[in-house]
Order: C-alpha cells, then structure tokens, then sequence
C-alpha cells in the first residue's frame, strides 16, 4: 500500500517540492501512506467521485468521506482522488496529498473484517479541509489518470500479496499431509492429496510468471495495464483455490482456528476485491484485447 499506492503516484505525478516533503519519510519508512479513491457510491465505478475540492486562493477545500481506506488508522498521509469539475465526469478529477494531521480529517471506527486483520481499514472523513495548492498531482483533471495509472502498479503488488498466501496454503497443507496418518499411512501418500498439491503447485507457478511478467514491463516503462489485471485476476483466483484446497487437506482441523490454513482462506478472498474485482479485472483485460 505505502509503496504501490502512495510513493508511486508521488514520484511520478509529484512536483520536486512535494516529493521531498512527503515521499522522502514514506520511502524512507518513518512515516506510513494510505490511498483514498473509493467512496460509499464509487466503488468499481471509481469516476463516480463525489468528495469535492474547491479552489481558494493558494489551498483547495476538500469534503467528503473516502471509505475501506487501507491503513487509514496509522497512515500520515493520503493520496486522496476529489471531484473539482463534476461537468466534466472523470476529466474532472484531480488528485492530492495531504498530510492526514491537517485540519478537517477525522476518522471512521477501525471495520471488523472477514480477514488481513493486520491492517486497519477506516473510513476518512474531509470536514472543509484546507489542502495548498502545490500538494495537487498533475494538472486539475488529471486525477482519473494518476488513480488509473497507480492501479496499474497497485495490482502487481497484490498478485504478489495472492501468491504469497497461496504458497503459505500450499506449504502449510503439504507439511500437513505428510504428518497427517489415516488407514495406517501418512495422507501424502493418497493420489487425491497428491492431485490437489500439484494442482496448487501449478497454478502457482503460472501466477509467480505473470506477476514477474508484469513487474518486469513495469520496470521497463512499458504500457503494462493488460498484463498487471491478468496477474492479479489469475494470481487473486489461484489464491482462493489453493487456500480451498488447502483447507480440504486438513480435514476437519483445517475447519478450525488452530491451524492458518482457514486464516489464508479469509486473507486471499480480499485479493479477489480490491484494487478492482475480477470482474473488473475482466473488463480491463477485455477491453483492451478489443481495443
Ligand atoms: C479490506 C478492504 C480494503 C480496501 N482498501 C482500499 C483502499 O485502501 N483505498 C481505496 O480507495 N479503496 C479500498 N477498498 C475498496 C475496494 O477497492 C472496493 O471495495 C472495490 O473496488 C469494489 O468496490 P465496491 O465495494 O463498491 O463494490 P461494487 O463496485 O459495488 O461491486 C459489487 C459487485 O458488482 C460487480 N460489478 C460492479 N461493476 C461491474 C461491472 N461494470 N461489470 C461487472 N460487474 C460489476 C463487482 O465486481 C462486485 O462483484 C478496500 C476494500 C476493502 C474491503
């Protein structure tokens, strides 16, 4: 989140001025980012933006409420995405910095999640937040682009998150089943457990490929928007079956809390939602092969 979601679009959209102010302590790590686009109307329609900023002077006023902010709770920072021409749909968006202790920025309580229970998710709430005019990234109307072009990031990292999970599902069930002993062996030895781990071992190898591929283009400055979608949809998915199955090898204890294998299954469903569902995961994939 700090490095995808918040260093990236500073660095790359950031005057010299606000990068020294405020990717120096993110990349450096004494301070923590959090980035603001949904809100409780725009979700997957992300250019539905309603938090509205108004130009006064050398400072925009920012209001409204950004919601499932990621680290909200510890973060310092918000790259946060406000509406400040609504004639002009998405061309109307345009993205800013602000430092979370300014004025005009309270907090929703923490939400009590199904899973990734490590990481506080809030809501932020702009109550006529005066943010200066040099914090904004790019040109007014420019923030439907850097939001878009950050996500294109975002999703390489969350493949990553995806395939992680799926390799601790993977490693743990396999430990698992070679302790494990029914009808006087050990499950390993059951082609159905066998069958089960190579398809988990697959899979994620095909992941780890496409999220390397996208990293990879990604690094190159290469257009990468197809590429990073079909890591984090292929890797996101990969995930949920392999924490199934997972589960399934354990039996009845993988039902229970003594064991991760039911924490990995509440952790990967996450990598299926956010930065964009599959389904639009699927769109962006789709439209660009038509395009
Ligand atoms: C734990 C958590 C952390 C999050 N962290 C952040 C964060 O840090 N910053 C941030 O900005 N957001 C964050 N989010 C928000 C997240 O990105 C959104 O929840 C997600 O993009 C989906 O939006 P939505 O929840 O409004 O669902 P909706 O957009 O309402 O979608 C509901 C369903 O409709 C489907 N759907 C919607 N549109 C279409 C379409 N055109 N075609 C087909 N199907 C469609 C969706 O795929 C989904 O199945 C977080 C969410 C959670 C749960």
């Amino acid at each position: 989140m700090n490095n995808s979601l918040v260093c990236d679009p500073i660095l790359r959209f950031g005057t010299e001025e606000i990068r020294r102010e405020f990717l120096v302590p993110l990349a450096s790590g004494r301070k923590l980012g959090c980035f603001g686009l949904t809100e409780p109307g725009a979700g997957s329609d992300a250019g539905a933006q309603k938090t509205t900023a108004v130009r006064d002077g050398d400072s925009y006023v920012l209001n409204g409420t950004k919601n499932f902010i990621t680290n909200a709770p510890h973060a310092d920072t918000i790259v946060v995405f406000t509406m400040t021409d609504k004639a002009k749909g998405h061309k109307g968006i345009t993205g800013f910095v602000v430092d979370m202790k300014s004025g005009g920025i309270s907090l929703g309580k923490p939400e009590k999640k199904m899973g990734i229970k490590a990481s506080p998710t809030a809501s932020v709430i702009f109550e006529d937040a005066r943010v200066p005019a040099k914090n904004r990234l790019g040109e007014e109307g420019d923030g439907f682009k850097v939001a878009l072009a950050t996500l294109d990031g975002g999703r390489i990292g969350i493949a990553a998150q995806a395939l992680g999970i799926a390799r601790a599902s993977m490693e743990d069930a396999m430990a698992y089943a070679k302790d494990r002993k029914q009808f006087g062996q050990p499950i390993c030895d059951f082609q159905a457990i066998q069958w089960m781990l190579a398809d988990m071992a697959t899979e994620i190898e095909a992941a780890r490929l496409l999220t390397w591929r996208a990293a990879w283009m990604k690094d190159r400055k290469m257009r990468h928007s197809r590429e990073s979608s079909m890591a984090k949809l292929y890797a996101s998915e990969a995930a949920m079956r392999a924490a199934v199955k997972g589960i399934q090898i354990h039996g009845g204890y993988g039902y229970i809390r003594e064991y991760p294998a039911e924490r990995h299954f509440r952790d990967a469903k996450i990598t299926e939602i956010y930065e964009g569902t599959s389904e639009i995961q699927r769109l962006v994939i789709s439209a660009d092969l038509l395009r």
